[in-house]
C-alpha cells in the first residue's frame, strides 16, 4: 500500500467530521481558514455554525456594518479578522470569485497559506498549504527532522508534489495531515500508533526515545505590556471592544478605565488607555466622538 493510501485509509477512519469539510465552496473554506487563525478548532466549530447562518453567502456578509461583524465576531478574538473577511467579501461580490491561488493572494488579508489552501480544497489544486501542523508532518515523515522549522519549507514542499501526485483524493490528504498533526504526530508524537511509522524517516528517531524535547518549539511573540499591569494590552483592548460592545449608546473614555482595569489610575493611565482606543479607531472597530466611544456604524 502506499504512503498516501495508509493515511487515507486512518483518515476516513478517525479523521475529524468538521463542518467545513466536503466542500469546495470558497466561501465556507475561507470563513473556517480565517477563523482558525490563532484559535483552536474545537473553539471555532460553534462560532463557524453561528457565522453562517447570520451570513450565509459572500453576499449577506459583504452587506454587513462594521457594528454587525463586532457583534458576531464576538469571543472569537483577533476581532480585525471578522472585518477583513467582510472585506474580502465585498471584493468577491464586487469582482466575483478569483480563479487561481494568485488571484486569492492578490487580496488584501489573504496570506500565502490561505491562498494555499483555497487553492487545494476549492480549485482542487494539487498543494500542501504548510502551517505549523502540515511543516510538522511533512518535515518528519520526508525530512526525518523531528522538530522542522519554516526554512525546510522549500524542502516539505518539494517532497509533498511526489507524495500526492497520484492520489486522486490528493484534496483530502492535507486534511488528513491536520489530524494526524493534532491526534498523533503532536509535539511529543506518538509514532507506534501512527499510520505512516514504515514510511517516515523521523519515526525511527523517535522510537528509539533519543528525540529530546523542545522546551519551546515556537518564539513566543513579544506583546506589550504597559507598566504595572498583570497582562498585555491585548487583554485589555479585547475588554475596551467588550464594554463597547455591550452598550448600544457607547461610553465615555473616563468610564472605561475602571471597566477595563480594576486597578486604572486616572494619572497614570489614561494616555495608554487613550492610546489603545486610538489604535482600536485606526483598526476600524470603535469610533470616537469626543469623550464618546461607540461601534462603528
Ligand atoms: S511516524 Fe511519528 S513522526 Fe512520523 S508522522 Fe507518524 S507520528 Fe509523526
Amino acid at each position: 500500500m502506499k504512503p498516501w493510501q495508509k493515511l487515507l485509509r486512518w483518515f476516513d477512519r478517525e479523521g475529524r467530521k468538521l463542518p467545513w469539510r466536503g466542500t469546495r465552496d470558497p466561501y465556507r473554506i475561507l470563513v473556517s481558514e480565517i477563523m482558525l487563525q490563532q484559535t483552536q478548532v474545537s473553539r471555532v466549530i460553534d462560532f463557524y455554525r453561528a457565522w453562517m447562518k447570520r451570513f450565509p453567502t459572500w453576499n449577506a456578509l459583504a452587506k454587513a456594518s462594521n457594528a454587525e461583524i463586532i457583534h458576531s465576531w464576538a469571543g472569537l478574538g483577533y476581532n480585525r479578522r471578522g472585518l477583513a473577511l467582510r472585506d474580502i467579501a465585498k471584493h468577491v461580490v464586487h469582482d466575483g470569485v478569483p480563479k487561481s491561488r494568485e488571484a486569492w493572494l492578490a487580496l488584501k488579508g489573504i496570506g500565502p497559506y490561505t491562498a494555499d489552501a483555497l487553492a487545494t480544497f476549492s480549485l482542487h489544486e494539487r498543494r500542501w498549504p504548510i502551517d505549523t501542523n502540515l511543516r510538522r508532518v511533512g518535515g518528519r515523515l520526508w525530512l526525518g527532522k523531528p522538530y522542522p522549522q519554516p526554512v525546510d519549507d522549500e524542502r516539505i514542499r518539494k517532497y509533498s508534489a511526489s507524495f500526492i501526485q497520484h492520489s486522486p483524493r490528493f484534496y483530502d490528504l492535507p486534511q488528513a495531515a491536520f489530524d494526524l498533526a493534532t491526534s498523533i504526530c503532536t509535539k511529543t508524537p506518538a509514532c507506534s500508533m501512527c499510520p505512516m511509522k514504515d514510511d517516515c524517516l523521523a519515526a525511527p528517531k523517535f522510537l528509539s526515545g533519543k528525540v529530546k524535547t523542545p522546551k519551546q518549539m515556537v518564539k513566543k511573540s513579544i506583546e506589550r505590556i504597559h507598566h504595572g499591569k498583570k497582562f498585555p494590552d491585548r487583554i485589555y483592548r479585547g475588554r475596551i471592544l467588550k464594554a463597547v460592545r455591550e452598550r448600544s449608546a457607547g461610553i465615555d473614555i473616563d468610564r472605561l478605565g475602571q471597566i477595563v482595569d480594576d486597578a486604572f489610575d486616572n494619572k497614570q493611565d489614561m494616555v495608554w488607555l487613550e492610546q489603545m482606543v486610538q489604535r482600536l479607531v485606526q483598526d476600524h472597530l470603535v469610533s470616537r466622538s469626543k469623550q464618546r466611544v461607540t461601534l462603528p456604524r
